[in-house]
């Protein structure tokens, strides 16, 4: 198992880090005001308190950090003023800049998403599906081709994919 230092987390975000190390009281208000949690496998507060505990590497491997949308509802009711969405994109930072989201699904979806945003301002799901399923597994494709072809054909999907106008407004 990885050991990944305290410091080198604070390192990389700092005040947002040490805020939540130090100040959170463990109440649940973020975890219950996720409109995410359900579908993440450690909980907001879960995961302050594996950071807390120096179980890094752990916070790390979840899928709670890239489910999180950075919606920032935890971060206008926790009592304790910690903004834990951007806890989360510090973890997601950390994870990608140094190498250890290599084999995470999550990781490789956002890259996936995040390359058609900068080059067209938007993303078209065809496309992005194919271009992610031929990064993990190609042969999941196939099964997607029956309901693909159906949605393609009903005007659901569309393959169309134009560069939006004044992209470098996106990109701000
Ligand atoms: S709402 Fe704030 S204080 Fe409560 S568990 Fe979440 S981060 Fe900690
Ligand atoms: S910022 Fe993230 S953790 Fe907080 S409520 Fe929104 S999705 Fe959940």
């Amino acid at each position: 198992m990885l050991l990944i230092n305290q410091n080198e987390l604070l390192a990389e975000g700092n005040h947002v880090i040490r805020t939540a190390i130090e100040k959170c009281i463990q109440c649940g208000t973020c975890s219950a005001s996720c409109p995410l949690s359900q579908y993440m496998d450690y909980t907001p507060r879960q995961i302050v308190t594996l950071v807390r505990e120096g179980l890094i590497h752990e916070a790390l491997k979840t899928k709670t950090i890239w489910l999180c949308s950075t919606c920032y509802l935890c971060a206008v009711r926790c009592p304790a003023k910690i903004n834990i969405g951007e806890f989360m994109t510090v973890l997601k930072r950390f994870t990608l800049k140094n190498g250890y989201s290599d084999n995470l699904l999550y990781p490789k979806l956002m890259r996936t998403y995040v390359e058609y945003v900068d080059k067209y301002g938007r993303i078209s799901e065809p496309r992005l599906m194919i271009k992610f399923s031929l990064k993990i597994n190609p042969f999941k494709l196939l099964k997607m081709l029956p309901l693909s072809m159906k949605l393609l054909r009903d005007g659901v999907l569309s393959f169309s994919l134009e560069r939006v106008q004044n992209l470098h407004e996106v990109k701000a």
